[in-house]
């Protein structure tokens, strides 16, 4: 999907972050002869959100053969959605592979990145107080990285153990032990299971309910994997219908309350009633339609609900005490607090200081909420680029499609700015504008926009986080660059 960009005067290029899209970026350069680039990473490993993310039964809900690079697909992935393991591994061999660990500073994270009006080049100051300088700087720190733990009362006094479910505690051993969790997203729901098997009892606090697909995981037999290895074609074929059967469901998605969504919730809430106990019932099933928040996949989930030593919570936790957790007129011991409570989605790059021209900071840019270009590029801010930033999430298809349409707009920017022997590409405000009105109009009838709180939307309630369409309708889009819309200088 890599547009080429020719080897000779290549920028100097500093990435923030070797998760998945950092790496895309880099191999993607690497392969198009450009060498000149550093990527700074956080931890010591590669890998991002699949780094962080390692509690138990933690995976993917995007089937593999998608959830992946297009140029580096494999035919041996073990089923058809990978748990964290193989899928961290995955993206450590590419990183191997194509070479990329050399050009990545481990245990380094990016401070301050800010523009040099004059020179044109990025100031970048990393956690070792060291200050690099770049012509160009991507920020690939993704949407799902700096974890929210509620600030509640007297957390501070329990005993107990305390951690977020992206800072898992391996040292916690739950055999015979009361654990309270608290939330019940994509995390929560992959790990209650296997807690509430090990554990005395496991009471869970519910905000509100999610809709529950079922997960339909299995294994690839050995002769499948044959397949994929040694007949042409097998492995893209697969791949692609499970493209294309990701972007059907975007139907139910595309204009609000529509005939497909209704039929949905009705399959859905058949569904969840067959898996429900009468008396969790009243509780599990959402009162808003289907896509509003992100549909969770499982097949065990609601059935962990319904065990003996499981109590589903659905009034807030009020506070804690020194050992448990206060709801209304009880106290509940419990001797571990898992927050499941996701992740600061809203503010955008944080807490990297980013300052474009004439002294604005990415943050006052991105008030009352983010404009962008694609969620690539920022009006006021040359030379910089964003991977998985604002609106370009999806609910319903795989986020390495995306963000490979992001690195392919990204080399396109990067030759555009040579042919035109320019030493800064921004997007126009006019362009800017113009993008933003389309996608405010089509985010408005998305049913995201629906009578529901979700993370993606910001405190003022605009849609931030995920883009209007399909994945195709984001590719077409990405795929050439409209010069008009640039400024060279
Ligand atoms: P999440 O889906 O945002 O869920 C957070 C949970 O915590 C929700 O139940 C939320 O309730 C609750 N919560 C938040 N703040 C709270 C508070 N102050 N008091 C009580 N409850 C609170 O977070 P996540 O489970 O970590 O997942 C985040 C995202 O990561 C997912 O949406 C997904 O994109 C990604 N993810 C993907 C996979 C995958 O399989 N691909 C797996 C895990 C995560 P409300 O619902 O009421 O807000």
């Amino acid at each position: 999907m890599a547009t080429s960009v020719s080897q000779s005067d290549s920028p100097r290029i500093i990435i923030a972050g070797a998760g998945m899209s950092g790496l895309c970026l880099a191999i993607q350069l690497k392969r198009s002869g450009i060498e000149s680039f550093q990527i700074f990473e956080k931890s010591s490993e590669v890998g991002g959100t699949w780094l962080d993310n390692h509690y138990p039964n933690s995976g993917c809900d995007i089937p593999s053969h998608l959830y992946s690079f297009s140029f580096d697909r494999r035919h041996d992935w073990s089923q058809k959605y990978a748990r964290q393991p193989e899928i961290l591994n995955y993206f450590k061999t590419c990183a191997d592979k194509f070479g990329i660990r050399s050009f990545i500073q481990f245990d380094t994270s990016i401070e301050e990145a800010v523009f040099d009006e004059a020179a044109k080049i990025w100031r970048v100051t990393t956690s070792d107080g060291k200050t690099h300088e770049a012509d160009i700087f991507v920020s690939a720190v993704g949407q799902l990285n700096r974890p929210k733990i509620p600030q509640l009362e007297g957390l501070d006094q329990f005993q107990g153990a305390t951690w977020h479910s992206a800072r898992w505690n391996d040292e916690f051993d739950p055999t015979d032990r009361d654990v309270a969790v608290i939330g019940n997203g994509a995390s929560a729901i992959q790990f209650l299971p296997g807690l509430a098997g090990q554990a005395r009892s496991v009471t869970l606090f519910q905000r509100s309910p999610n809709w529950i697909h079922p997960l339909h995981n299995y294994r690839y037999p050995g002769w499948a994997k044959f397949a994929f290895r040694w007949i042409p074609l097998a492995a893209r074929l697969h791949r692609g219908w499970i493209f294309l059967i990701s972007e059907g469901r975007f139907i139910a998605f595309a204009n609000g309350e529509n005939f497909a969504n209704k039929e949905y919730r009705r399959w859905l809430t058949r569904r969840m009633k067959k898996a429900a106990q009468p008396n969790i019932l009243p509780d599990v099933i959402p009162d808003y339609p289907p896509g509003c928040k992100r549909i969770l996949l499982s097949s065990d989930y609601i059935e962990t609900l319904n065990r003996e030593n499981v109590r589903l919570v659905s009034r807030p936790l009020e506070k804690f005490t020194s050992d448990g957790v206060v709801v209304g007129d009880e106290t509940i011991p419990v001797d571990a607090a898992i927050f499941a409570t996701g992740f600061e989605t809203t503010g955008f790059l944080q807490p990297m200081r980013i300052v474009g021209r004439d002294g604005v900071t990415l943050d006052e840019a991105f008030h009352p909420r983010p404009k962008t270009l694609f969620g690539v590029m920022a009006a006021g801010f040359p030379n910089f680029f964003m991977l998985y930033g604002p609106n370009t999430n999806l609910g319903h298809n795989s986020i390495i499609f995306m963000v490979e349409c992001q690195v392919n707009y990204i080399l396109n920017c990067l030759q555009a700015r040579k042919n035109r022997q320019a030493r800064a590409i921004e997007p126009k405000v006019e362009a800017v504008e113009q993008y933003d009105n389309r996608l405010q109009h089509k985010l408005n009838a998305t049913i995201w926009a629906g009578d529901c709180a979700s993370w993606y939307k910001n405190a003022q309630g605009s849609i931030v986080n995920n883009w209007w369409g399909t994945a195709t309708a984001f590719w077409k889009q990405t795929r050439r660059l409209d010069s008009t819309q640039f400024l060279f200088e």
